[in-house]
């Protein structure tokens, strides 16, 4: 029996320690890959399916082999999970005396620096001011600056760009609070641990700053485990790329004059000039030919309003870094100040200059920025290029990874080299005897109209066979807010609607009522766990198809369809096939949870691609006749 096979067995410290604790043969197969993986200093791409106990599968081999170790997941929660409580719990079981880091984006801690330049040339109002004196009180007393951990800023509040850096306006070594920065403190800890628990945006962003030979925000490591592993294209394609924002524009011009104040260099020219760039750039984000969200660069750029206001910009960002060169030499900050100006021309430049091959430009509108964006078609180049450098262990598993089995999608996607080994580990929940999945016969078509009438009263019935305890899954706000104005009122249990609150507060609630009915939409459909009798039934309204209006989608179908490929079964039905395993996922996350799932889209029985939607979802009973599910409670 190896050491592993005796930590995860019945007579195992786990098992002496966690109530309840079962033994899984897949998590102990799990344990033994990943360890051989880090011996073999091999690359292993492995789906677990839910329940499998995935996170101490990695954690036990991988804090076992001294090696150091880093661990991406998807989100900032996760990451706290795993720091507190998984990584902390198997150190304590095991007696591994490891050192163990928690390491998050720059935007989670709190600025010194920008922080005291914000309270001196402060443009806001009292309550904001208020709030930044509170957060200068709590920056004695905390030890991390990790802004999470204060509740002093809401989620959309203005003052995080004012309190926290980013790589542009970071002063780095020349900055007078490197010293006492939560940021170089976080990062030191990091370079000295054994384990350093990272999220999917970090780990681009370190790799987007190697790869421009601009150094690194993680320290090198012997093995990488990147968990929620399906989440690493589309964050990829997020820090890939390049982007400026109207924002940004603002910032740098706001800078420059604190700057030039807090030098005593006193240029009315230049303050005035900063003034009418700001403006220029406001008119560019305020144009009403563009609407709020996102669209093709060659909307703005053919636009006979915009293009005019992006030339302007774009030659008074040539002004500025003239005229700003003039002062490079007045002060650290100015020099910084002035390569902003620099790499902020150059990217505007580059956005609205010629289309650059293998990008696709666009742009997205938001209430206060307008962000300008070039986006890889395709991340696989980038991500192996990043792989083979680190010549390190890479193990990349989430739940849901395969389609139909395959791992060709994912594999495609980042671009993994042929040498990956691959292996799925099937879920140890019995899906047969604990769930069923309704497809109900005679279904309109979803584009019909009647489709969320009738789809609204299907859910009435499930939901009272269920006494509530459904989660309504959408694939749209749109649907949302017809069903939601459909079923108010005339279901018997509390409805929990996406938008009233937060999305964590919608979680609590329903965790904490009886009975509740949530709807949500793509952003519950994964990274949601209710285990127990809270949640019985998933109702979907249809496959999670992304939206065609999409434009980097638009353009990377576009690319597959030029080079002869078949875009829609290549791309577009494993994607949803992925995401739709992931909102199906939500229901059974127990041994002894039991429940339903209703999937309304009729394109999975009738279209012939629905095979590969059902062939990769967990092996679950198919039902068409709602007596069965009364029959099933
Ligand atoms: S080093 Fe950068 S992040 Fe740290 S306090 Fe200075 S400006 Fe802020």
């Amino acid at each position: 029996m190896s050491d592993l096979k005796t930590i995860f067995s019945l007579s195992g410290p786990f098992a002496r320690t966690i109530p309840g604790y079962q033994p899984r043969s897949q998590q102990i197969q799990m344990a033994e890959k990943v360890d051989e993986a880090i011996q073999k200093r091999s690359l292993l791409m492995i789906e677990a399916g839910t329940g499998v106990g995935k996170t101490f599968a990695y954690l036990v081999p991988s804090l076992l082999s001294g090696k150091k170790t880093i661990i991406s997941t998807g989100t900032k929660t996760l990451q706290d999970q795993l720091f507190e409580r998984d990584a902390a719990m198997v150190c304590k079981t095991l007696g591994i005396p490891a050192r163990i880091a928690l390491l998050k984006g720059r935007s989670n801690y709190l600025c010194l620096y920008r922080l005291d330049r914000s309270l001196h040339a402060f443009r806001g109002s009292q309550t904001q001011l208020r709030k930044m004196m509170q957060l200068q009180k709590w920056a004695d007393q905390t030890e991390d600056g990790d802004l999470s951990s204060v509740s002093l800023l809401g989620e959309k509040s203005v003052l995080w760009n004012k309190v926290t850096s980013n790589s542009e306006n970071c002063l780095g070594q020349d900055c007078p609070a490197w010293e006492s920065c939560f940021l170089v403190k976080a990062r030191r800890r990091a370079q000295k641990a054994d384990l350093v628990i990272v999220n999917h945006h970090l780990l681009f962003a370190d790799f987007v700053l190697r790869n421009d030979g601009l150094g690194e925000v993680l320290p090198d490591a012997d093995v990488f485990v990147l968990d929620e592993a399906h989440q690493l294209p589309e964050t990829g394609s997020q820090f890939l790329g390049e982007i400026i924002t109207t924002r940004q524009i603002r910032e740098l011009c706001e800078d420059i004059e604190d700057e030039l104040q807090s030098l005593k260099l006193q240029d009315t020219d230049l303050a005035n000039f900063l003034h009418g760039l700001i403006s220029r750039s406001d008119m560019v984000r305020d144009l009403e030919q563009v609407p709020e969200g996102t669209g093709p660069a060659k909307k703005l750029l053919n636009d006979v309003h915009a293009k005019p206001l992006l030339d302007e910009l774009t030659e008074g960002l040539e002004s500025l870094e003239k005229r700003v060169e003039q002062f490079r030499d007045a002060s650290a900050t100015m020099k910084r100040f002035h390569e902003r100006c620099v790499e902020t021309l150059r990217r505007l430049e580059r956005f609205t200059g010629q289309e650059a091959d293998g990008y696709v430009r666009w742009y997205e509108k938001r209430s206060r920025t307008l962000l300008l964006k070039m986006t890889p078609l395709n991340i696989g180049e980038h991500f192996q290029a990043f792989i083979q450098k680190q010549s390190s262990t890479w193990i990349l598993t989430s739940a849901t990874l395969t389609v139909s089995d395959s791992f060709d999608f994912i594999i495609q996607r980042l671009g993994m080299p042929a040498a990956v080994e691959t292996c799925i580990l099937g879920s140890p929940f019995n899906y047969r005897k604990q769930s069923l999945l309704y497809l109900p016969d005679s279904f309109p078509d979803p584009r019909h109209p009647g489709f969320y009438a009738t789809l609204a009263e299907e859910a009435r019935r499930l939901i009272e066979i269920c006494r509530g305890r459904t989660f309504l899954l959408f694939t749209s706000f749109r649907a949302l807010n017809e069903m939601e104005s459909r079923l108010e009122g005339s279901v018997s249990y509390p409805l929990l609607v996406q938008g009233r609150a937060s999305r964590s507060q919608i979680l609590r609630a329903f965790r904490e009522t009886d009975h509740a009915v949530l709807l949500g939409t793509l952003s519950f459909w994964e990274g949601v766990d209710v285990k127990g009798d809270s949640l019985s039934c998933v109702i979907i309204d249809k496959l999670p198809f992304t939206s065609p209006d999409d434009p980097v989608l638009e353009a990377r179908l576009d690319h597959l369809k030029k080079s002869g490929k078949n875009p829609f079964m290549l791309y577009q039905v494993p994607s949803a096939a992925i995401l739709l395993k992931q909102g199906v996922g939500r229901l059974i996350r127990d041994r002894k949870d039991r429940g339903i799932v209703m999937i309304a889209d009729n394109r999975l029985s009738k279209a012939r691609y629905g095979k590969v939607f059902l062939d990769t979802l967990p092996d679950m009973k198919v039902v068409h006749d709602m007596e069965v599910i009364r029959s099933f409670f």
